[in-house]
């Protein structure tokens, strides 16, 4: 898909014709001077003077499967009242765009007409408070439209969007069921499917098992040349690496027969299978799937969203589990890896394939997977987990670092980073809000985006950040318990 945004400015007849096609030119000369750094098109599509061309093109945004948000901004002033018909239809994500066409007052030239013409801060006012008013989902962004500040929220704010488009459409396929007794990977598929869009539904590992069968060794040859083009092959076992390009393929092809951009599996549901799928996975994940281990739908679909929210449509964003801490002299550390599939997004340099043996689950042969080191950065960590009655976003922000030790004898691709605010006041912090130990780890999406993603999504949203402490996390996680059971 293809998407794009709609720039729709505010004005009305008041001003006489003259101001209303400079509005316009100027609207349509920002329009396509922002579209040249966004990225997505921003398209110009009206100035828009009476309810009913407001009404007119929420219908036309609403509507249009590629548009994928509204940014709106008042060049003059806007009677709101002519908005409400409109905002009160949307279905679109809504960016207030809060800036004007010149950056500095000019002192000489300034009169009367300038005034009429440069009217956005009492403008933008009046189209907030109705935005308010109608306690509407939106995104404020103020500042001057050339700075690289704003245009980089915006652009955020764009891919934010996307995110929440490509979870409206999100299908998830899952093959056997959640881990045994396990209560964070749990979640209410209907109530995920009425707020975040998401078709959560299951195949046979029976059926994976005969897909696997049909792939040609041409397929196979084919795929374990991408293998070898993108990856370090350290084993000799060549026959698992086959193995898993086998196991990707019939993945990949029962997915896309379906429209599914993510999938789960477990290792306690392998039957016909000889190797958990790891390398296979991995390349999935790579290519921009979402993955969940354990039957975990929520991550899976999560990974997918935040790759599709990332830098270039498929971000730097993965599969992460919380696995053992680092309390040392030389600081405190959290390791993050899983038993295999870590996506090779995160990694710092060309991950390895490698095979060994791996004793959870039902593997008859030794599971190729890449090993590697994550990337060093600032980063978040998110889990979603279901509250009962409603759905938490919960996102912590991270430090990457180069894992301070090179752990010879661990077989699979870790990352290891410093929690904020520190170690054990964020561990305080996580456990309090029910964090969930699988998570999304992403280098390129931010905390704001998933704030702003959560408040399209209508859920709750909990950051624990650098300023966070457990005595205001309680109070606030109290009141919006009380908040949320109110609506
Ligand atoms: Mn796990």
């Amino acid at each position: 898909m293809k998407y794009e945004f709609w720039f729709v400015v505010g004005s009305q007849f008041l001003y006489g014709e003259e101001v209303l096609e400079t509005v316009a030119k100027r609207a349509g000369e920002m329009a396509e001077e922002l579209s040249k750094v966004l990225p997505f098109p921003l398209v110009y599509k009206v100035t828009a003077k009476t309810n009913k061309e407001i009404s007119d093109v929420v219908r036309e945004a609403n509507y249009a499967e590629n548009c994928a948000g509204i940014v709106t901004w008042c060049h003059t002033f806007s009677p709101s009242k002519m908005w409400i018909n409109g905002f009160a239809a949307l279905q679109k994500p809504w960016c207030h765009l809060a800036t004007q066409y010149n950056r500095q007052i000019p002192n000489e030239e300034i009169d009367m007409d300038f005034m009429n013409l440069n009217q956005a801060a009492h403008g933008d006012r009046e189209h907030g408070f109705i935005g308010a008013r109608m306690r509407m989902k939106r995104k404020i962004i103020a500042g001057y439209w050339k700075d690289t500040p704003v245009r980089e929220r915006l652009g955020r704010w764009m891919r934010t969007a996307v995110g929440a488009a490509v979870s409206r459409s999100m299908k998830v396929m899952r093959f056997g069921d959640n881990m045994r007794e396990v209560a964070v990977t749990e979640g209410d598929k209907v109530e995920a499917q009425i707020k975040l869009g998401w078709q959560v539904n299951t195949w046979a590992v029976g059926d994976l098992v005969k897909e696997m069968n049909a792939v040609t060794e041409a397929e196979v040859d084919a795929l374990v040349a991408e293998y070898t083009a993108a990856y370090d092959i350290a084993t000799d076992n060549t026959a698992a690496i086959r193995y898993q390009a086998r196991e990707e393929i019939a993945i990949r092809k029962m997915m896309d027969a379906e429209g599914c951009k993510a999938f789960t599996n477990t290792f306690q549901d392998l039957y016909g299978m000889e190797q958990l799928p790891g390398l296979a996975s991995q390349h999935l994940m790579a290519r921009g799937y979402g993955y969940g281990g354990e039957g975990d739908w929520k991550v899976s679909a999560m990974t997918a969203i935040l790759k599709a929210m990332g830098e270039g449509g498929n971000g730097a964003s993965g599969f992460m589990e919380d696995y053992t801490y680092h309390f040392g002299e030389d600081g405190n550390y959290s390791l993050g890896a899983h038993m295999l599939e870590v996506c090779p997004s995160l990694a710092a340099g060309k991950p390895r394939i490698e095979t060994h043996h791996l004793g959870i689950g039902m593997n008859e042969k030794d599971p190729a997977r890449l090993v590697f080191e994550g990337k060093a950065g600032p980063a978040i960590v998110v889990s979603l987990i279901d509250m009962g009655g409603r759905l938490r976003l919960i996102c912590q922000d991270i430090r990457c670092v180069k894992p301070i030790l090179p752990m010879p004898n661990l077989p699979v691709a870790r990352v290891m980073w410093q929690a904020l605010p520190d170690l054990t006041t964020g561990v305080e912090c996580w456990i309090t809000a029910g964090g969930a130990h699988h998570t999304v780890l992403s280098y390129d999406v931010t905390a704001e985006q998933m704030k702003d993603w959560a408040n399209m999504m209508d859920i709750e949203f909990v950051h624990i950040g650098k300023d966070t402490t457990v005595e205001q996390l309680e109070k606030d996680l109290f009141l919006a318990d009380l908040a949320w059971k109110l609506r």
